[in-house]
C-alpha cells in the first residue's frame, strides 16, 4: 500500500489540513450523516451528499473500489416526521417511505453513487438500546422520568470537536431544560412516547431514542467501534457531532470516535440564507423539473458541477446566473468530445484532477484542471479522452455525450484542428520529399499525440499521398 499516493484532508477535530492515514487501508472506512425523511431534499441538503460522493470516488481510486465502505444513514425516526405526518394526515411509515425514495432519485439525478450501506435508525433500535445500557453502566448516562440522559460533566474532555465556549454550551443547552436533568448540557439519549407516538419496549419503558444515539448505533454496527472519516454539514458540529462523539467514546472506551471529522460549508441562495419565509427555499427536485429558479429546468450535472466549482469548506452561494455560466461549460465540453467523435470512456481521473482532490478534496482547483484539459482538448485528441474519462469518473452522465458524438460526421471536426492536422500532414509529406525520415517521424509522433492516424498511400501519377482519421 506505500505507493497509495498522500490524501490530505482538513480535520476539524484538530483544525489543520493532515496526511490521512486508514486504520485498515484494506477497510477504509467512511460515515455520513444522512437525511431526515420528512420533506424535499433541499439543495444545501444536497452539497454533503455530493462532496462526500466525491471523496467516496477518490478513496476508491486510491485504495481500491472494494476496501471502501461508505455508510450514509436514513434517520427515520424524529418529532419533525411526527409532526409532518400528522399534518398530511398519512402514515409515518409512508411519509419516511415516499421521502426516502424521492431523496433516492434525486441525489442519483445528481451523479452520486448509492452508499455501500444505507442503515435505517429504525431498524437499530437494539444497536441504541445496548450503547446506552453501556453508558448507564458506565456512570455516563442516568435513567429519570423515562427518560435516559448523557452526563455530561461525567465526560472530562467534552467539547473537544466544536470548541465551544462552556457559557455558550449552556446557553445554547438552556433552550431546552427540564426538570430530571441534572446538568442543564445533558442530553437525550432516549425518551418516552405517547400512546399515538412511535416507540419501542426498553429497560426504561416505551420510548424513542435521541437524534444523536441513532448515529452513534448505525456506525458502530456497520464501520465499528472507531473509523476513519466521520462527515456532515458545518451546522452538525454541534451538537450533533460533538454529541455523538461523546456517546460513542464514552460507550466504547476510545480516545476517538472517527479520526477524521469533515465538514462542508454552508449554502445560500442569491445572496441570502435560504429560508420558506424569504421564498428562496429550494429543493432538488424543484431545480430539475420545475422552472422556478432561473426560469428553465436544470440538468443534474449542471447542478453537481455548479456545487463543485467552489471548495467543499467554502460557503457557496447558489445563484441562477452560475448555474448558467455551468451549463455552458457542460455544453463546451460535450461539444469538444464530440468534435473528436469520441464514442467511449473509462471512468477513470486525469493526474492533474487527482492531484486538486488529494489536497482536501480541492474540487475548484480540480475544476480549474479540467478547464485546462478542456482547452488543450479542443485541438488534441488523446486530451479529449481524458477529458471524457475524467467526467465520467467524477460522476458526470456524458453518455449523451457519446451519442452526440456518433451523430457527428466526419466534417465536423473543428476548423482549427482539422488546419492544424493538414498543417502538420504537408509538412511530414515535405520531410520525407526531403529525405528528413527523424522530422517526418517526429511529425507522426506529434500527430499520433493528437489521436490522428496516417495512411501513406500513392495519388492516381504516382505521387505520394497520405490520407489521415481521428482515431477512437
Ligand atoms: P438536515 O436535514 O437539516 O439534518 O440536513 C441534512 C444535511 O444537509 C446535513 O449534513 C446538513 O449539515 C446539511 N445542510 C443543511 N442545510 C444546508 C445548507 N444550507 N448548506 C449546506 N449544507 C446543508
Ligand atoms: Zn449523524
Amino acid at each position: 500500500m506505500s505507493q497509495v499516493p498522500q490524501l490530505r484532508l482538513y480535520n476539524t477535530l484538530t483544525r489543520q489540513k493532515e496526511d490521512f492515514a486508514p486504520i485498515d487501508a484494506a477497510r477504509v472506512r467512511l460515515y455520513v450523516c444522512g437525511p431526515t425523511v420528512y420533506v424535499f431534499a433541499h439543495i444545501g441538503n444536497a452539497r454533503p451528499i455530493i462532496v462526500f460522493d466525491v471523496l467516496n470516488r477518490l478513496l476508491r481510486h486510491l485504495y481500491g473500489t472494494t476496501a471502501v465502505t461508505y455508510v450514509r444513514n436514513i434517520t427515520d425516526v424524529d418529532d419533525k416526521i411526527n409532526a409532518r405526518a400528522a399534518e398530511r394526515g398519512i402514515s409515518i411509515r409512508a411519509l419516511t417511505e415516499e421521502t426516502a425514495r424521492i431523496f433516492h432519485e434525486d441525489v442519483a439525478a445528481l451523479g452520486c453513487l448509492p452508499p455501500d450501506v444505507e442503515p435505517r435508525a429504525t431498524e437499530h433500535i437494539a444497536e441504541m438500546i445496548t450503547i446506552i445500557e453501556k453508558l448507564i453502566a458506565a456512570d455516563h448516562a442516568y435513567a429519570a422520568e423515562g427518560h435516559v440522559l448523557f452526563s455530561v460533566p461525567s465526560m472530562s474532555d467534552y467539547g473537544q470537536l466544536s470548541r465551544r465556549p462552556l457559557d455558550e454550551m449552556i446557553a445554547g443547552a438552556r433552550v431546552d431544560v427540564a426538570a430530571y436533568k441534572r446538568d442543564d448540557m445533558d442530553f437525550v439519549l432516549w425518551k418516552p412516547s405517547k400512546d399515538h407516538e412511535p416507540g419501542w419496549e426498553s429497560p426504561w419503558g416505551r420510548g424513542r431514542p435521541g437524534w444523536h444515539i441513532e448515529c452513534s448505533a448505525m456506525s458502530w454496527k456497520h464501520l465499528g467501534e472507531t473509523f476513519d472519516i466521520h462527515g456532515g454539514g458545518i451546522d452538525l458540529v454541534f451538537p450533533h457531532h460533538e454529541n455523538e462523539i461523546a456517546q460513542s467514546r464514552c460507550a466504547f472506551g476510545h480516545d476517538v470516535m472517527a479520526n477524521v471529522w469533515m465538514h462542508n460549508g454552508f449554502l445560500q441562495v442569491e445572496g441570502e440564507k435560504m429560508s420558506k419565509s424569504l421564498g428562496n427555499f429550494i429543493t432538488i427536485r424543484q431545480l430539475l423539473a420545475t422552472d422556478d429558479f432561473g426560469g428553465q429546468k436544470w440538468a443534474g450535472d449542471v447542478l453537481r458541477l455548479a456545487m463543485l466549482r467552489t471548495h467543499y469548506r467554502q460557503p457557496i452561494d447558489w445563484t441562477a446566473r452560475a448555474l448558467d455560466e455551468t451549463q455552458k461549460t457542460l455544453e463546451n465540453w460535450a461539444d469538444i468530445v464530440a468534435r473528436h467523435k469520441i464514442g467511449s470512456a473509462q471512468p477513470v481521473p486525469h493526474a492533474t484532477i487527482v492531484d486538486a482532490l488529494l489536497d482536501d478534496l480541492n474540487t475548484a482547483a480540480a475544476f480549474a484542471a479540467l478547464a485546462e484539459l478542456a482547452k488543450a482538448a479542443r485541438h488534441d485528441y488523446s486530451s479529449a479522452q481524458n477529458l471524457a474519462n475524467t467526467a465520467t469518473w467524477l460522476g458526470f452522465d456524458t453518455s449523451a455525450w457519446f451519442t452526440r458524438a456518433e451523430e457527428a460526421a466526419g466534417d465536423h471536426l473543428d476548423p482549427a484542428f482539422k488546419a492544424e492536422v493538414e498543417r502538420l500532414v504537408a509538412a511530414r509529406l515535405d520531410a520525407r520529399a526531403q529525405k528528413n525520415f527523424a522530422e517526418s517521424d517526429r511529425l507522426r509522433d506529434e500527430l499520433a499525440a493528437k489521436g490522428v492516424q496516417l495512411k501513406d498511400g500513392k495519388g492516381a501519377n504516382g505521387e505520394a499521398v497520405t490520407t489521415w482519421e481521428v482515431k477512437r
